[in-house]
């Protein structure tokens, strides 16, 4: 019998491919000299079936993609109400390197924009102070179920250049939100955006969140599952910026983009999907990785109020 997983990601994968708009991010130089042509696309079931096509073994960094993912090591520290202390989950409806807080919780407007991140990054730092790399590389490596590590180029240029984001991190300090040594929350933010991924360990990443936390290939827990329910929704409210309303309508998945060129798609209990083709659309989504996931979603029936979507839901054995 044809595998018609396989079938739709290649189909996914034909169709996206045509698609040569957009841009390389090009705010550092190292991200100006990879491949604009490459394009992997993969799926992982919450079962740990794998089906791939295209370029799923070229290694790019992970950027704002990491955003869920330490997002969900927050939660588990601080719980929902002690991180949303410090980070919202409202969608700011701005870019992502935005310098803005909500101007009436005084707080980012989530963790999956910049300013949001680079608090959670002072989440992270305050509970595993120096080790808080290796901690997070550590819990990374366990999600793709291999040992991730980071691209040493693009954090120096990351740390070198990073104007923005440290302005962000001195109002996160003014705010109450971070405090001394800014710095320190600040490089593990860069540090964390230089994991180097492909895009398979994506996929794979993204199944374990779909698994409510367990990687479907090694049986590892790694995450929590009620942090995971919290990040899920998040990505499904903000994961893309500020095309984060459009996404949840038309392809309705919950996502993190990053500019590095890479993406997930997570369907809770059922899949998770990691793509990877570096130009970018204005608003810093992979203009292939966009265009695959609608048609994943439309072929498969992935949206998450798609009539055929029934994977997600315990009611049905209690009815
Ligand atoms: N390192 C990038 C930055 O901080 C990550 C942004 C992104 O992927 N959107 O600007």
């Amino acid at each position: 019998m044809p595998d018609q997983l396989q079938i739709a990601l290649n189909d996914a994968y034909a169709q996206a491919v045509t698609q040569t708009d957009g841009h390389l991010a090009d705010y550092i130089p190292e991200l100006t000299v990879v491949d604009p042509d490459k394009f992997g696309l993969a799926i992982m079931t919450a079962k740990g079936r794998l089906c791939e096509v295209g370029d799923v073994d070229v290694a790019f960094t992970i950027q704002s993609v990491s955003k869920a993912f330490a997002y969900c090591m927050a939660l588990e520290l601080l719980g929902a109400e002690g991180v949303q202390a410090k980070v919202g989950v409202e969608p700011s409806g701005d870019a992502f390197n935005a310098i803005e807080f909500d101007p009436i919780s005084r707080r980012p407007y989530n963790p999956m924009v910049n300013a949001g991140a680079i608090a959670v990054a002072g989440i992270l730092r305050d509970a595993f102070q120096g080790n808080a790399l290796e901690r997070v590389l550590d819990r990374f490596s366990l999600a793709a179920g291999r040992k991730l590590d980071i691209d040493e180029s693009v954090f120096r240029s990351e740390q070198a250049t990073g104007y923005r984001n440290r302005a962000i991190g001195q109002l996160l300090c003014g705010a109450g939100l971070l405090h001394e040594p800014i710095d320190a929350a600040v490089d593990l933010y860069f540090q964390v955006c230089s994991i180097r991924v492909t895009a398979r360990d994506l996929a794979t990443m993204a199944a374990t969140l779909s698994n409510m936390g367990a990687n479907p290939t090694t049986g590892d827990e790694v995450f929590d599952f009620r942090a995971v329910r919290s990040t899920l929704s998040v990505m499904l409210s903000c994961g893309m910026y500020n095309f984060s309303g459009k996404w949840t309508h038309d392809v309705g998945i919950p996502a993190k983009s990053g500019v590095g060129g890479g993406l997930i798609g997570v369907v809770n209990r059922q899949v998770g999907i990691g793509a990877f083709s570096p130009r970018l659309d204005a608003k810093g989504n992979s203009v292939r990785g966009v265009h695959a996931m609608q048609r994943l979603s439309d072929e498969l029936g992935l949206h998450a109020f798609e009539c055929t979507n029934v994977g997600s839901s315990f009611v049905e054995h209690l009815l």
